[in-house]
């Protein structure tokens, strides 16, 4: 078994193998770009250490062949005082996992061979800084030691000699340091042999540390693939002021621009980009100060970006005068980044526009319906940092990732401040609205993670001076504490006191080609889900073709209705109960008529009363008394009545059409007011396209009492307005044996569609109750008994297969029939592909989800 490869071995395709970072190195050297030469451990090497479970590296790993190989390459030789070959031993998955798993650089050190160095080179603050470095991380990552201490110690030598920066300690400042650093950790190895083994088991190990597990599952990143290791011969940028390290992407990662973009810092290592540590300069800078090292790269990116058809996020270091690429990957990038991105490429000839689709992040569009600041809003500017993930959040500020999360499962929008963000701070980042960051340039952490996500954020704010022990944020003179609202803005990196006016960008030009692409492609029909006639004319803006789902209880929970709703559910006879009816039957045919008209010419699917008839009554023993007084009837009959209704398990209880089977005349009333509004907008000069549908069917023998009632009732009140609308009817598979009979309940006379209710459809298949789930949900997760919420996105296995089974039967027995989804799954990337794939003929999702929708079912037929 090859466990071991060259650079010269391997190529972009073997991900699985080498890791992101490795396939790529590789294929950087076989296009002949600068790569310092490096070997590859493989990530099965990394399961057979957690397989083999000794501790040690796998026996039978053997990379002295290699290590020789870079020897030769490099003419240095690893454990040599005078001419020292030092090594980074640096993780990498085929998933890009950016910082949660663990590197260590400058590995190769110790007492005799820094003095080498300084022999050699001459450069004795060069010799010590990389020593410290060495030490550092060689304690923190391998031996797992505390970091505060060792950052103390710097900290105490500046504060005593009066300096801040890095750049200002000379030579014997790091000499100190490294003699500091050795008292704290006098245990590091010094053959470099063992420090190797050391750190490649760290690498290893890294693979299973919180964070990445975190990360892993966040991202659905299988916990089977393993890390590889890359050993590479380091490239120094922090020899001299003609060294220097940067990161870069062949176009803005925030915005899309096509315009090389990056930041470089010079005199200084990898590593100090990424944490923050001084702010780096714009690319733009290296331009004049190394003009030849600045085309060069220029040409690299450019010829990388071609290559991948992609864009390049490229990390590279110069030491003395020469340019080495020591990364390169498909950037991450915004949501408007990726869309714009997408568009130029097409637009270049790059992509076609199927390619461009799928590129997509369908889930991360909801950043174009969330809103931007209102340019023209009041607002008082407290700070500006950098744009380094746009959009624009509200929240109050909390100061620990911890306090975030508690934060938002109590419902509150939370912006994150911090000085820096880490790995540690991702679940404070993804529960908070924004983030703001003290210190960290546009490629800073909480930069990339942020983007990656999708979330607000600005960093670099450094004027913001944040205290998290005592959850203050001091802004110029204003001063904050925990829980005070302030409005950040990505796109301009600017911070607003209080709430701050927000808009919505889907009217964005790029965004709407995208769209145009995928209803172009898509073979679903995308419908909404919609109650009212505002959310109507919303839905049909972000382009939904019909509604598909028009709750019509929703009506009557209105204020003004709820009284007449009550008065019809306690009503003592039908008599009475059909007075109460004909109120309802108003109201029900203005709202019907008012949806019909924002969707004219469009279907809209609406649907009997569902929820069972206690949801509507009041509860305490106040409200029921004023309910009495306001019917003028007894207390008792209204508590009677209350009392009547309640139900153990009300989910599975007295609800949908068994409501029609008790109360025929509630379902009459229903159907006629649709009928109404129908006539009155066909006589108005409109094209409704009303359908009437049924929920909670468990049999045909309902559909075939309760179909021919509406039927009737339609009739006679389109004969009486003697206008001619056809009104389909339909119901809903949301019960298992409605499934199991598809083929019964398609047969059954007029009706002429299914819609899956996959909300309860998931709730009675798993007999998982919707509203008590959240208890074990998470668990179940965390153990790895669920790999997502069913509620979420659709269970492919269990329910989908009933699913399939149902809508085989259904077609079977009548081809013609009209097959729609209308649950929470219409709505999500993942589910939407599977109903294009099980040929539904329409999803139907809430309006915010339409643009998303449409998207997924382009790039599903794409
Ligand atoms: P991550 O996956 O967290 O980005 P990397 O393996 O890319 O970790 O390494 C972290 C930092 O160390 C990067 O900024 C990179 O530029 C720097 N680095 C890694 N290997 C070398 C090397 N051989 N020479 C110089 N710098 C290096
Ligand atoms: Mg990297
Ligand atoms: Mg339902």
């Amino acid at each position: 078994k090859k466990r071991v490869y060259l650079l010269s071995e391997g190529n972009k395709d073997m991900k699985m193998v080498l890791g992101g970072k490795g396939a790529n190195l590789c294929e950087m050297t076989k296009l002949t770009l600068p790569v310092p030469p490096a070997f590859i451990i493989t990530t099965e090497t990394c399961l057979e250490y957690f397989e083999e479970g000794t501790g040690d590296l796998p026996a039978a790993l053997d990379y002295e062949f290699a290590l020789k190989a870079i020897e030769e390459d490099t003419g240095k030789k690893f454990g040599d005082p005078l001419n020292p070959l030092l090594v980074s031993v640096r993780s990498g998955a085929p998933a890009s996992m950016p910082g949660m798993m663990d590197t260590v650089l400058n590995l190769g050190l110790n007492d005799e061979i820094v003095e080498g160095i300084i022999k050699t080179t001459g450069n004795e603050r060069f010799a010590y800084d990389t020593y410290r470095r060495f030490l550092n991380m060689y304690s923190d990552v391998v031996m797992d030691l505390d970091k505060e201490p060792f950052e103390e110690v710097i900290t105490s030598i500046k504060k005593r000699k009066g300096i801040k920066l890095d750049l200002e300690m000379e030579a014997a400042d790091w000499k100190e340091v490294v003699g500091e650093f050795k008292k704290l950790n006098p245990n590091v190895p010094s053959d470099p042999r063992e420090q190797l083994r050391g750190a490649i088991l760290a690498v290893f190990r890294s693979w299973n540390n919180d964070r990445a597990i975190r990360y892993r599952s966040y991202n659905n990143i299988p916990d089977e693939w393993g890390t590889a290791v890359s050993v590479q011969a380091m490239a120094y940028g922090n020899m001299n002021d003609g060294c220097g390290t940067g990161v870069a992407f062949s176009r803005n990662p925030s915005t899309g621009e096509n315009k090389f973009f990056g930041e470089f810092l010079p005199n200084a290592a990898g590593e100090d980009v990424v944490a923050g540590i001084r702010t780096p300069q714009p690319l733009e800078e290296m331009a004049t100060k190394w003009p030849g090292v600045y085309e060069e790269l220029y040409k690299y990116q450019e010829q990388l970006e071609k290559y991948y058809c992609d864009m390049q996020d490229i990390e590279f270091t110069v030491e003395n005068g020469r340019l080495y690429m020591l990364q390169c990957r498909n950037g991450k990038r915004t949501a408007k980044a990726a869309v714009k991105i997408a568009v130029d490429m097409v637009k270049e000839g790059a992509l076609t526009e199927a390619e461009a689709l799928l590129r997509i992040p369908a889930n991360q569009m909801d950043f174009f319906l969330h809103p931007t600041l209102d340019p023209t809003a009041q607002k008082t500017k407290i700070g500006v940092g950098l744009p380094a993930s746009p959009g624009a959040a509200t929240g109050k500020i909390v100061f620990t990732p911890d306090d975030a999360e508690v934060m938002a499962n109590m419902g509150e929008e939370v912006i994150l401040v911090r000085k820096e963000t880490t790995p540690e701070d991702i679940h404070g980042m993804k529960s908070a609205e924004g983030v703001l960051t003290a210190l960290g340039g546009m490629t800073s952490h909480a930069a990339v993670v942020a983007r990656g996500m999708g979330k607000c954020c600005v960093s670099g704010c450094t004027a913001a001076e944040v205290n998290a022990k005592n959850k203050v944020l001091k802004l110029g003179d204003v001063e904050l504490k925990e829980h005070d609202v302030i409005t950040i803005d990505g796109s301009t990196g600017e911070v607003y006191l209080g709430t701050v006016e927000r808009r919505s960008a889907a009217e964005d030009e790029d965004f709407q080609t995208v769209l145009g692409w995928a209803d172009k492609m898509r073979k679903l029909k995308v419908l909404t889900n919609a109650d009212t006639p505002d959310q109507a004319a919303q839905a049909r803006k972000l382009g939904a073709q019909g509604i598909g789902l028009c709750r019509s209880e929703h009506m009557f929970f209105e204020p003004e209705r709820i009284s007449s709703m009550r008065a019809m559910i306690v009503a003592e006879g039908k008599g009475e109960r059909l007075q109460h009816l004909e109120t309802l039957s108003v109201f029900q045919r203005e709202d019907i008529s008012g949806i019909l008209k924002e969707m004219d010419g469009l279907p809209v699917t609406v649907r009997l009363l569902d929820p069972p008839l206690h949801e509507f009554l009041p509860h305490s023993p106040d409200e029921m008394q004023s309910l009495a007084d306001t019917l003028g009837k007894p207390f008792s009959v209204v508590k009677d009545r209350v009392k009547q209704l309640k139900e153990v398990n009300p989910m599975l209880g007295f609800r949908g059409c068994r409501l029609s089977v008790v109360y025929p005349e509630i379902t009459e009333m229903q159907a006629r007011a649709v009928a109404r509004a129908a006539a009155a907008n066909k006589k108005a000069g409109l094209d409704p396209k009303p359908e009437i549908m049924v929920p909670v069917v468990s049999s045909a023998k309902e559909l075939r009492l309760i179909v021919p009632r509406i039927v009737a009732a339609v009739k006679e009140e389109l004969d009486k307005a003697g206008v001619d609308v056809k009104i389909p009817i339909g119901t809903m598979l949301e019960l298992p044996r409605a499934c199991e009979t598809a083929d019964q309940i398609v047969g059954t006379d007029d009706v002429d569609f299914i819609s899956f209710g996959t909300n309860d459809l998931t709730q009675t298949v798993w007999g998982f109750s919707r509203d008590d789930a959240i208890r074990f949900i998470g668990r179940y997760q965390e153990q790895g008994l669920l790999d997502f919420d069913p509620f979420a996105r659709i269970d492919e296995e269990g329910v989908g297969g009933l699913i399939n089974m149902a809508i085989e039967k259904a077609r079977t027995k009548q081809p013609e029939t009209k097959v729609g989804i209308c649950g929470e799954h219409g709505g999500e990337p993942n589910s939407v592909q599977y109903f294009h794939s099980s040929k539904f003929d329409y999803v139907s999702c809430s309006p915010f989800r339409v643009p998303i929708a449409r998207i997924s079912a382009g790039q599903a037929a794409a």
